[in-house]
């Protein structure tokens, strides 16, 4: 069977976790672009995204289906595992509802017998056994799945569950091993909350873990830790001197992703996060005792966010901004699929806090894509509604 993946600058790393399984069953094809689907004329063709994406993979999949005969659509990923019945109306054969691994095997044979379903579900079992040393590409190493918050906006919790599993210790440096085979120096990671990894309680860093983590890396002869930035981040309330100290002396990034997303204590709440704007504060503070630089994310629009809430973020904002070496990364709040505020109306941004915001950019202090985002919420909501 030839197997194609569609590849997009968004879902590279998704895809990873499924090769070994893809290669038992056939020839594995990387897509760029619906040009290259076509010219493969692929048995079985695979995507995976999220909700901003979804419009142009239906226009892609619809423009795809009346130029090839028998190729059969694959979706997987968070806005497909939110909205399966969606996704077979706009054109797919089946869907892959939450982690793949599990059920891909099944979904292949049964391609192969002409019999495939129009949903499969996997579930959070274990941390899955795939290896980067399958995939044709490299990425960041995996280290955690699921999230114990479950924050109203994100998918993370909804998708992958509330039990955080992590990727047992010797698998992890075994991936660093691939890397350096590869002829990679360095290693990044995939979290929701890169100080979780193997913490008690999903928040409080364990530290002597994380210690064996990065002397691991380095007895390999892993030259640069990047920890705590893209692609994961960090909780405030995670952030201890120890362990930012242990991340001086071993990580090369000299900047860390904080989820802050508020500073009204009032939306903190409603959205679920489980600490306060003194754990924000404080974070800041240790990192750049310890020289690191923080990006700070914040989400605007959120349900519910009044005039007097955006001022609360603004002025946390500046009096960060006053104190610490900060940058931040701000959000449009999107309604996303799977999540319980899936249905709630993005508030209005006033135009003086816009104005505000599209000045810090000039001065080079906040970046993110929150235009783009604030009309992509206006285009899911008319999506759910
Ligand atoms: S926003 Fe972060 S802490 Fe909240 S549910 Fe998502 S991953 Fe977990």
């Amino acid at each position: 069977m030839r197997l194609a993946f569609r590849l997009s600058r968004y879902n590279r790393y998704s895809f990873i976790p499924l090769f070994g399984f893809a290669r038992r069953f056939g020839e594995t094809l990387l897509c760029n672009s619906a040009h290259d689907i076509l010219e493969c004329s692929p048995h079985l063709v695979f995507y995976s995204f999220m909700s901003p994406h979804a419009p142009d993979v239906y226009s892609e999949v619809s423009r795809l289906r009346g130029m090839l005969k028998g190729t059969l659509f694959v979706a997987g990923g968070p806005h497909p595992t939110a909205l399966p019945n969606e996704v077979i109306e706009e054109g797919f054969d089946s869907v892959v509802v939450g982690e793949g691994e599990g059920v891909f095997v099944k979904l292949l044979e049964d391609a192969t017998k002409g019999r495939l379903k129009p949903v499969y579900r996997g579930s959070a079992g274990d941390f899955p056994l795939y290896s980067l040393a399958d995939s044709p590409y490299t990425g960041p190493v995996e280290l955690v799945r699921g999230c114990p918050f479950g924050c109203r906006y994100c998918q993370v919790s909804y998708m992958f569950g509330r039990r955080p599993r992590c990727r047992p210790l010797e698998q992890v440096l075994s991936e660093a091993e691939v890397l350096l085979e590869r002829g990679r120096r360095f290693v990044r990671f995939i979290a929701p909350n890169a100080l979780s990894y193997m913490s008690e309680d999903g928040v409080s860093p364990n530290v002597e873990v994380l210690r064996s983590l990065f002397s691991g890396l380095k007895a390999l002869g892993v030259e640069q830790i990047f920890f705590g930035s893209f692609p994961s981040e960090v909780r405030p309330d995670s952030v201890t001197p120890e362990v930012v100290e242990l991340m001086a002396q071993f990580c090369s990034n000299r900047r860390v992703v904080v989820g802050a997303q508020s500073g009204s204590p009032r939306m903190l709440e409603l959205m679920g996060r489980g600490h306060g704007v003194e754990d924000v504060k404080r974070a800041v503070e240790i990192l750049n005792s310890f020289g690191f630089e923080v990006s700070l994310d914040f989400i605007f629009g959120l349900p519910g966010e009044t005039e007097r809430d955006m001022e609360l973020t603004l002025a946390l904002i500046e009096e960060l901004y006053g104190r610490f070496r900060v940058r931040v990364h701000a959000h449009s709040f999107l309604p996303l699929p799977g999540t319980p505020w899936a249905k709630a109306s993005p508030a209005p941004i006033p135009k003086w806090v816009k104005r505000r915001l599209h000045m810090w950019e000039r001065q080079g202090l906040l970046d993110g894509n929150w235009v783009q985002q604030e009309r992509m919420g206006r285009v899911l909501c008319r999506m759910s509604a």
